[in-house]
Parts: structure tokens; C-alpha cells; sequence
């Protein structure tokens, strides 16, 4: 009786022949089994799955594009660059359903959108939304599961999250596909790369189903802080849309249209009860927060909220008004104090930008000389790249020495002592090579640099200031840490279009092609 209910399902489940003809095989294998064995158990598991997967079971489209413009929006603030990229692909979708798209990758500090933007694609198509984590991941059968040979064995992850969505065409969102690892246990990244293969995924086989299951209506979006550690056979299947972060102007708007409307209500507080104007959300993310993103901002949001649920659970009458003389009372000592810029620069110190996975950052650049043999001593955590603009920083000083009116015998009688405090996040890459060469010349002279100027470039042995990533999240950086000036290669120019004007106000950024073009600028 068992056996004809389980038949009943298999049938029902909409598998393909020869699956089903598996499926079959394994049910006939039971029938011959002793009920309790634990081989039987393994069967019955597995049975179980194949049964519920749905090999058939798809949600239709909704690819209104006007709609889904809509839900974008009242999603998400901004990023409109964004939006019209996935209008864009949902607009190929709706024309040429055939069409196997490329697979979307947003990339962005922590706290941008990524997963929203994702959950908020899927809501405009009418699909199942599923989050996977890939961060720390080592072993291929996470993804492409075990061998059925013992009791607990399981499917890997994507069946996983298929049977949990109930339908074969789910956004699967890949998070932190960065910081995939691989070790002993083979390497995920391979695996992955059959899952988002367009001609090869029609027939992913799990090791534990062992029978092919169509992956091809599965929309995948990837997620990354950085790109630079995604393996490159997966980036190259992917198309990369960045989110570099906001300005404190828009993530005053994004909360008080977003995060303090939706907090509010998750803490039980009505519309009207709650009073946080702009004036006190610039305060929160100056003094509380120092990210590219939002996610702190909603989290001290979060915490203003639930002090005025008390209140308000404790029969206080409202409207519960946060002010900016009240806030150090709800939210304690700030933990970031208005960057005041330091007044004046020791000679031999320069400020760099840096592209870090949290966003750009200020970055420090101490040089000192002391009586030697011509050493060049680095310090701080500095990656391999960092040094070597260390050595080619020094390179040029020496070959210019003259035009700086430096005396060349520093190269025999001093020693060059380079260091770069790690501060939060280890730093590494060629963008402080600008930098370098202006903290080098400044010690070299004994003449301070500005210290309301900051700068990125990496350089050429002959001079030449090359191109870097990262201007939008760098400028933003600098903006935040009150820099005045800002110093950028010539050739980053395209990149200007993205900053928006409000920055531009703020900071007065000049292109630079040459490093000779620097010092002069810079003291
Ligand atoms: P992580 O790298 O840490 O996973 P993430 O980029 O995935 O970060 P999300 O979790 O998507 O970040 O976003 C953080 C919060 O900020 C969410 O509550 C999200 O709704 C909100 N948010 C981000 N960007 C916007 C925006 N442009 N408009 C409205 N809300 C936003
Ligand atoms: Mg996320």
C-alpha cells in the first residue's frame, strides 16, 4: 500500500522519462527490502525528494515592465543606472524568452541594495526569491551534494533551495561570491561554474539525485564586495553591475523615505508617532556611522525606534520627538566624531584614497629619512603591490631629485623609512603610488603637504599617473573626512559623470597626468 501511494507521487511529480524511469528502478529495489532495514531508509529519503523537487512546477512570468519599474522604485531609492540595466534584461526576457541572458552580478561595499535590489527583481517578475551564502564555502558537494551511500547524505544547496522554493524558475541569489574558498574537498567555484553555464545547466546533475535536473529557467544574480578574488571563468560569465555607495544627502532621503518608515512600523509605532527629521539623520550618520551603505544607519534607526516603543508601551503620550539635543541621550556617546582635518601635516606625510571592500577610505602616508646606507625600510600592512609603488616611488624621486631640489646623495647616505598604518581594513593596490612619490618628496624637503588634499593614482617608472578603480566610493570617502581637494588621474576622467553634483560642490577634484604636475598642487 505504501509502494502504491509512493507511485501515485512519483507520478504526480511531472518527472522527466528518464528520471522517472530511476525513480522507478528505486521504488522496485524497496519493494524487495526488508521495511526497516536502514537501506530501505535511504531509499524512502531519497524517494521523498525526488518526489517533491518540482520538476514541473513553474510560476508564470509577469513581464510587465512598466510594473516592474514600479516595484523598483518603491523598493529602492536611486541607483537608476541600476534599474535601467535590469528593465533592460527583463525587457530581452519579455522579447526573446529563448535568450539566455547573461548572469547579473551586483558588486558594492556592504549596506548598498545587493540583496534588496535581488528579493525586489524577483517581486517585479512574480518569482520565488532564495538567498545562498557562498561565503566560506570550501566544499564542491555543498554545492552538487553527496553520494547517496549513508543515512544523513543530502542534495547540495541548489536543489536544496529548489525544493524549498516549489517552483524550477527561482531567483537564486549566489551571495559573497567573493569569498568563495576551495580546499582538499575540490573546489566549489568549478561546480558553480556548471550551474550558471547556460549550455551546460539543462542538465546539472546533484550527486545525491544522480539524474540530470534543468537549471535553465533559474534566474541567478551574484553578489560581491570585490572582484578581484572571483575566480575568472565564473566573472567571465557574468555581467558586473557596480554600486559604489551613497552621500550622506541621499542616505538622509533613503531613510527617511525607506528605513525610519519601515522601522517605525516593525517597532509597533503608528505614522505621526514617531518624529525624526533630516536634521538628526544627518547627526545619526555622522556620529554613529561611518560606511559606504546603510546598514548601521537602519540599525541605529532600529535602536531610536525601540526607545520610543518603550515609551510608548509604558503609556508615555507621543509624538515621540527625536531631537538633536535629545539624541546623545537615546543613542549614548557618538562613536564618530566630526573628522575635524588635522590642522597641519608634518613634513613627510601625504593622504592617499583606497578602495576597500567596505567602501573607499582615507589612507595615511608616513615617510621618514634618518642617516643610512640609502634603505628603503616599509612598515604597517602593506601588500606586495603597495611595495613595489614603494619602490618606484623612490626610483623616481632619485631621478628627479634635482628638480625638487633634493640633494641625490640621499640615496647613499639616508634611509628611507615608508610606513602605512593599517587603520581597520588592510590595504593593498596600485592607487597610492601618487601617494608615495608625495610623502617621499615632502620628507626628502622637509615641506608639509596640504592637508586638506587628498589623492590616487598609480605611476609609471617614466612618470606617467595611470587610471585606478574605485572614484565614485573614493570621493565619497574624501568627502566624508571634510578633504577639500582632490587629485586624480587624467585618465579617470569618464568616471567624473558618476559623482553626483552635491560632491562635486563639496570637493574640487583636478586631473593629473604626470607626476610632475603633483607636487606643485600638493604643497
Ligand atoms: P551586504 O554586502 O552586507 O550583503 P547588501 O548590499 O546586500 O549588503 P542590503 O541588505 O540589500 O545590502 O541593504 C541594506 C539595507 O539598506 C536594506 O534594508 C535595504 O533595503 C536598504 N537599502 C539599500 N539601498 C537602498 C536604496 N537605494 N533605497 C532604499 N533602501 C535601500
Ligand atoms: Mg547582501
Amino acid at each position: 500500500e505504501e509502494m502504491e501511494q509512493l507511485a501515485r507521487a512519483i507520478e504526480r511529480a511531472g518527472m522527466p522519462k528518464d528520471v522517472r524511469k530511476e525513480v522507478y528502478k528505486q521504488l522496485k529495489r524497496l519493494e524487495g527490502m526488508h521495511a526497516e532495514s536502514s537501506e530501505a531508509t535511504v531509499i524512502r529519503t531519497y524517494l521523498d525528494w525526488m518526489i517533491e523537487l518540482p520538476w514541473k512546477k513553474i510560476s508564470r512570468d509577469r513581464l510587465d515592465i512598466k510594473e516592474a519599474a514600479r516595484i523598483l522604485d518603491e523598493d529602492h531609492y536611486d541607483l537608476t543606472k541600476v534599474k535601467d540595466r535590469i528593465l533592460e534584461y527583463l525587457s530581452v526576457r519579455k522579447l526573446n524568452p529563448k535568450m539566455k541572458g547573461p548572469i547579473l552580478c551586483f558588486v558594492g561595499p556592504p549596506g548598498v541594495g545587493k540583496t534588496s535590489l535581488g528579493r525586489s527583481i524577483a517581486r517585479s517578475l512574480g518569482r520565488k526569491f532564495h538567498r545562498m551564502s557562498l561565503g566560506g564555502m570550501r566544499d564542491e558537494a555543498e554545492i552538487r551534494g553527496h553520494r547517496r551511500t549513508y543515512i544523513g547524505s543530502m542534495p547540495g544547496r541548489i536543489v536544496q533551495a529548489l525544493k524549498l522554493c516549489g517552483k524550477r524558475n527561482p531567483v537564486i541569489m549566489l551571495d559573497e561570491i567573493d569569498k568563495l574558498g576551495s580546499d582538499f574537498r575540490g573546489d566549489p567555484s568549478s561546480a558553480l561554474l556548471e550551474v550558471l553555464d547556460p549550455e551546460q545547466n539543462n542538465s546539472f546533475t546533484d550527486h545525491y539525485l544522480n539524474v540530470p535536473f534543468d537549471l535553465s529557467k533559474v534566474m541567478f544574480i551574484c553578489t560581491a564586495n570585490v572582484l578581484d578574488t572571483i575566480p575568472q571563468p565564473l566573472l567571465d560569465r557574468m555581467e558586473v553591475i557596480r554600486i559604489p555607495g551613497y552621500t550622506e544627502q541621499e542616505k538622509v532621503t533613503i531613510a527617511e523615505r525607506y528605513i525610519v518608515p519601515r522601522q517605525a512600523k516593525d517597532n509597533g509605532l503608528k505614522e505621526g508617532e514617531l518624529e525624526l527629521g533630516e536634521g538628526v539623520l544627518s547627526r545619526i550618520i555622522r556620529e554613529y556611522t561611518s560606511e559606504a551603505g546603510l546598514r548601521n544607519l537602519e540599525r541605529e534607526v532600529g535602536s531610536v525606534c525601540r526607545k520610543m516603543a518603550r515609551k510608548k508601551a509604558e503609556d508615555e503620550a507621543g509624538p515621540y520627538v527625536v531631537s538633536t539635543e535629545n539624541l546623545h541621550t537615546i543613542l549614548g556617546v557618538p562613536r564618530f566624531l566630526e573628522d575635524e582635518t588635522e590642522p597641519d601635516l608634518p613634513p613627510g606625510v601625504a593622504l592617499g584614497l583606497a578602495w576597500t571592500p567596505v567602501g573607499g577610505e582615507t589612507l595615511h602616508v608616513e615617510v621618514t629619512t634618518m642617516p643610512g646606507k640609502g634603505k628603503l625600510l616599509l612598515t604597517g600592512k602593506l601588500g606586495d603591490v603597495m611595495k613595489e609603488s614603494a619602490q618606484a616611488a623612490l626610483s623616481f624621486a632619485r631621478a628627479h631629485a634635482g628638480e625638487y631640489g633634493i640633494d641625490p646623495s640621499f640615496t647613499e647616505n639616508r634611509d628611507i623609512h615608508v610606513h602605512v598604518p593599517a587603520g581597520a581594513t588592510p590595504k593593498d593596490g596600485p592607487s597610492a603610488g601618487v601617494t608615495l612619490v608625495t610623502a617621499l618628496i615632502s620628507a626628502l624637503t622637509e615641506t608639509p603637504v596640504r592637508p586638506d588634499l587628498v589623492m590616487t593614482g598609480e605611476i609609471s617608472l617614466r612618470g606617467r599617473v595611470l587610471p585606478v578603480g574605485g572614484i565614485k566610493e573614493k570621493i565619497l570617502a574624501a568627502v566624508a573626512k571634510g578633504m577639500k581637494h582632490a587629485l586624480i588621474p587624467a585618465q579617470n576622467n569618464k568616471d567624473l559623470q558618476d559623482i553626483p553634483e552635491e560632491l562635486r560642490k563639496r570637493i574640487q577634484i583636478e586631473l593629473v597626468e604626470r607626476v610632475e604636475e603633483i607636487w606643485p598642487k600638493a604643497k
